[in-house]
């Protein structure tokens, strides 16, 4: 059994996560990859094939791990060489990208990695990690043989902007991580042993893990499997109980994994209580009030509003940038009087070009010129109209009108106004709308969730489906919207009569 850099790298993370993906993989891929994190990994292939072209004419190695032809293609000096796999009694890689050097006749490495820089503490943190990663790699080149010369980040520039035909030098950057490497060589060294003994123990290593302590985002999908005794609704999913470790680990400490068995006593925010109180006597919690006077700040026409989108890592349009949000789809329904009647007006792009000029004409057309404009989550509404007001800043004026009217319903769950036992101290509408209406629901739909939602919408304009399917598919991707503002009209006639 040899350790691959991935192995390390999530062994790095958890040590026990690592055990369980090399022994037990049963286990560990127990759970299918959400469409976000098929997403992910389709997205670093796209980036990684592109970056080849930043090094023109190489040769791939294909498929998994072929280190006799990474050998054959070393020996010969080969100027570039894509995906060259190596290995050494314990460890294996796959690099992405080795150029050979005529002036120092080495090898110099890039690794391509599908992140923007991100800002200064997300960089810092990224930058340690890819250090590690270019390590591990160094350390095997080395123990392979290969001469190794300079260890290139490559990733992509957020700064860049589309125009005309992608300029890939300018698009990514090329950061020289080598001194880094050199300077973090010996602890990796070192770390690679310890995690090479620790992966290959044929012995499950004992006892909870180390996330009985941490809030349920930080579980990794292994957590029932090594805390079987911790239940479904645990103490682990009070809301941003990971923000407050202490208290986290006094309940486990003194044996309180369900959420029934908080004590009462316990200092909690009035979130945190809400939700524990509303769990324990499985009732829902109204402020009336707060309810009321949310509602009565909303003017006719109401427009229940939502956008659908693809973040796409390689700009695909003029005017975009890395992971910039392509709107390609909205679904609006719009009341115009109290009781009176609902409708729905929608909008898809389906065309390869760029959507933006077609779906500001859309909003201006479908839209009410007036009235609040109901979404949930308002931010990411607000924001996707402020991106189309920067590439689109003849229609600024209109953007910021519809942002100025933008209203939240989420906050009428985020300001505790309504807490129902079924939250779970969550407020998005996927947990909101089975409490509330629960007549009405996504379980029928084809598309379930808005990642769903960007893959398929991505597949169509790539030509990823038949033109039967595209059309299927299309029809889907309306129904899910649609059901998207629906659901949020069903709410809020929900809370309405609710304080009539
Ligand atoms: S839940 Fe946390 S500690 Fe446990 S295996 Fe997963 S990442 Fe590691």
């Amino acid at each position: 059994m040899k350790l691959s850099k991935t192995n390390y790298l999530i062994y790095r993370e958890c040590g026990k996560n690592a055990w369980v993906k090399m022994h037990k993989p049963d286990v560990y891929y127990s759970y299918p990859l959400t469409e976000f994190e098929e997403g992910i990994i389709e997205t670093g292939n796209e980036v990684d094939i592109l970056a080849r072209d930043l090094f023109k004419e190489g040769v791939l190695v294909e498929g998994r791990y072929d280190f006799a032809l990474t050998k054959e293609l070393i020996e010969k000096k080969t100027p570039v060489i894509y995906q060259p796999a190596f290995e050494t009694d314990k460890y294996q890689i796959a690099s992405d990208i080795l150029v050979w050097n005529e002036k120092t006749e080495k090898y110099d490495v890039y690794e391509v990695k599908a992140s923007n820089s991100g800002d200064d503490k997300k960089k810092k943190s990224k930058n340690e990690l890819y250090t590690f990663d270019l390590a591990f790699q160094y350390i095997v080149l080395k123990n392979a043989g290969v001469p190794v010369g300079q260890l290139y980040l490559v990733r992509l520039n957020p700064e860049y902007v589309r125009r005309g035909d992608l300029d890939l030098h300018q698009l990514f950057t090329k950061e020289d991580f080598t001194d880094r490497v050199l300077e973090t060589e010996e602890l990796v060294k070192n770390e690679m042993h310890v995690a090479y003994d620790f992966l290959t123990q044929e012995k499950e290593p004992s006892g909870n893990c180390s996330c009985i302590t941490k809030g349920r985002n930080s579980h990794c999908t292994t957590f029932p499997y090594s805390n079987p005794d911790v239940p479904q609704y645990s103490v682990h999913d009070i809301s941003r109980i990971g923000l407050s470790k202490r208290k986290l680990e006094e309940l486990v400490d003194s044996g309180i994994l369900n959420i029934l068995d908080v004590p009462d006593d316990l200092k909690l925010s009035d979130a945190q209580k809400n939700q524990i109180i509303s769990a324990k006597t499985g009732k829902t919690m109204v402020d009336e009030s707060g309810i009321k006077e949310f509602l009565d700040q909303l003017q006719y026409p109401l427009a229940f509003f939502d956008y659908e989108t693809y973040a796409c890592a390689i700009p695909r349009y003029d005017g975009y940038s890395p992971y910039n949000q392509i709107p390609f789809q909205f679904s609006v329904h719009i009341l115009k009087e109290p009781n009176g009647e609902l409708i729905h007006k929608e909008f898809i792009y389906t065309e390869k070009e760029n959507p933006d000029d077609t779906m500001i004409k859309a909003l201006q057309e479908l839209l009410p010129g007036n009235g609040s404009i109901v979404s949930w989550h308002k931010s990411f509404e607000m924001g996707r109209n402020d991106d189309l007001a920067k590439r689109n800043p003849e229609h600024k004026k209109f953007l910021n009108n519809l942002n100025d009217r933008m209203v939240d319903l989420e906050d009428i769950f985020k300001a505790q106004f309504y807490v129902h036992p079924d939250f779970k101290g969550k407020t998005s509408i996927k947990y909101a709308l089975p409490a509330l209406v629960p007549e009405l629901s996504y379980k029928d739909l084809e598309i379930r969730n808005g990642g769903n939602a960007s893959n398929t919408w991505n597949q169509i304009v790539t030509d990823g489906y038949s033109k039967e399917d595209t059309e299927k598919q299309k029809k889907n991707l309306l129904e899910y919207c649609k059901l998207d503002t629906f659901a949020m009209v069903k709410i809020f006639e929900h809370l309405r009569d609710l304080v009539k």
